[in-house]
């Protein structure tokens, strides 16, 4: 540890954080190292009671927290992501063994925890006036209260950071709920968080799946920020009615990529190959479609199968650009999409049809060559280093199957001519669409999904407003 540091902080035990203390619980689980299907360390999983205490305390900070200074409030964020910052190499380490990733992306989400926070703190509430001869009106965006942020474990950090950062920024306190595959990062980022805000301010209490229904339920929870499976999202929308809570859910996508005739395919395929092996597969907004024009279909498929051919699988601390699937539930979903794919006869252009087995849950990356539109690999959500290819020879026809599914929350057009690519861009039902680029979400715009890849979305200024009541008051002038 460097002598520089100003607070101590242990990463081997690990506790749910409640109105600013520690708390252990009676039950316990633990998380599985994916890479070599270790268990790790013991982690508590919260009661009822610790639920209704964190609820309790959230509501008692929550008035003084909603009076406090934006800029006050900005202060304590950035105080936070400065101490943040002395623990870097504890938390890369962390999150290698509870998720996986390889050591340079594990650093990469890390280091994003400060950009989330610096950029967030750049943002402001508007305030809208209307003036006329009789009354003058004024727009207010107030925070809600207490805030319910569940998480999914893909990216355990940064979803958490997320949804705290503006949360907090706009007056709210904040509840997290980890995913009980990757508990540690969020539960030692809200323990350390505990030597900058006031009690209540910021909590987590992890557990199973059950404490995550038992927030949506709650009457004393404000609003319930989801980030997960559509099907999950289904359930909190529902139960979250009864008390006509504020939902944002981020849910699942089936994002496709679509590769205009004019692409330089040297350059170009490897970059889309990274949009859909990314993190092994395991994005919301990874590409899962790929539309390859009929003129460049084989040589741009040969492109992407010889750098396929070069990402390796392996454990955090080797060279490999790929680590394993998260969670032994997820490996055997993913490997479902191979055995459905060999049964039916589809053609693996890279990869395997039999996914070997190790001590990790490791998956070679693997495309399917032009599988048929009702196939699996087509119209689910595989969540794992598996992607389908297809030629196109019509523009309408194309971006007609690329919008044809339930889900949109990202896509890809690729093409020299920008604008033309641009304007494809323009025409597929997504939330955020990447021109040039695989899908890359950032702080700077509000993210989310049209159809049943969610409700409303986070991050952004407009992002802001969704952990806001409108508060106007109408003042007359005689
Ligand atoms: P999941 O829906 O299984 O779980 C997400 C969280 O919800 C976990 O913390 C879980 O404990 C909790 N939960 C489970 N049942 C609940 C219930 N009934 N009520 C409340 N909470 C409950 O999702 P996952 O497997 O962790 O994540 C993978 C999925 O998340 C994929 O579909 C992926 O596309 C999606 N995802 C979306 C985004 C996005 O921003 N749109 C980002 C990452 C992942």
């Amino acid at each position: 540890m460097s002598p520089s540091k100003t607070s101590t902080l242990s990463f081997d035990t690990f506790y749910n954080i409640v109105d600013g203390k520690q708390r252990s619980s009676k039950e316990i689980h633990h998380g599985v190292n994916p890479s070599t299907g270790e268990e790790l360390w013991d982690v508590p999983i919260g009661s009822k009671q610790d639920l209704e205490d964190a609820v309790a305390a959230g509501k008692k900070a929550f008035p003084a927290w909603a009076a406090t200074p934006i800029e006050k409030r900005k202060e304590l964020l950035q105080k936070f992501t400065d101490l943040f910052n002395e623990h870097t190499t504890e938390f890369t380490e962390l999150l290698c063994k509870e998720a996986g990733k390889p050591k340079k992306f594990a650093g990469i989400e890390v280091a994003g925890v400060g950009g989330f926070i610096s950029f967030h703190n750049t943002l402001n509430l508007p305030e809208e006036k209307f003036e006329d001869d009789e009354k003058v009106v004024t727009t207010r965006f107030t925070p809600l209260g207490v805030v319910g942020a569940i998480c999914p474990w893909n990216f355990p950090l940064i979803l958490a950071v997320g949804k705290f950062a503006p949360g907090l920024l706009t007056g709210n306190t904040v509840i997290l709920k980890p995913s009980p595959f990757t508990p540690y990062t969020a539960l030692k980022l809200v323990e350390l968080a505990q030597q900058v805000f006031p009690p209540g301010v910021l909590q987590a209490v992890g557990g199973n799946n059950e404490l995550g229904a038992l927030l949506t339920t709650h009457p004393d929870i404000a609003k319930i920020s989801f980030t997960g499976s559509i099907a999950t999202g289904k359930k909190v929308m529902e139960a979250s009615a009864k008390t006509l809570k504020r939902v944002t859910l981020e849910l699942g996508g089936n994002d496709a990529s679509i590769i205009l005739p004019d692409v330089d395919i040297e350059k170009v395929a490897p970059e889309v190959v990274m949009g859909a092996f990314q993190n092994t597969g395991q994005v919301c907004v990874a590409t899962k479609r790929i539309y390859i024009h009929e003129k460049i279909y084989k040589p741009f498929l040969e492109a992407m199968v010889k750098f396929t051919a070069t990402l390796k699988t392996g454990a955090p601390d080797s060279e490999a650009p790929l680590g394993p699937i998260q969670n032994q539930m997820q490996f055997d979903k993913v490997k479902s999409f191979f055995a459905d794919s060999k049964a039916k006869g589809y053609k693996f252009a890279a990869g395997t049809p039999d996914v070997s087995a190790s001590k990790g849950f490791f998956i070679q990356p693997t495309i399917i060559d032009n599988p048929p539109n009702d196939s699996r690999i087509i119209s689910e959500e595989p969540f794992g280093p598996i992607v389908p290819t297809q030629p196109w020879s019509d523009l309408d026809e194309v971006i007609a199957r690329a919008n044809d599914t339930n889900t949109g929350l990202g896509a890809c057009v690729w093409g020299k001519d920008v604008a033309a690519a641009e304007k494809v861009a323009l025409r597929l039902e997504a939330g955020s669409v990447f021109v040039n680029s695989w899908e890359k979400p950032t702080p700077q715009a509000i993210f989310g999904g049209h159809k049943e890849s969610g409700i409303g979305g986070e991050w952004g200024n407009t992002g802001l407003l969704s952990f806001c009541n409108a508060h106007v008051i109408h003042v007359y002038k005689s």
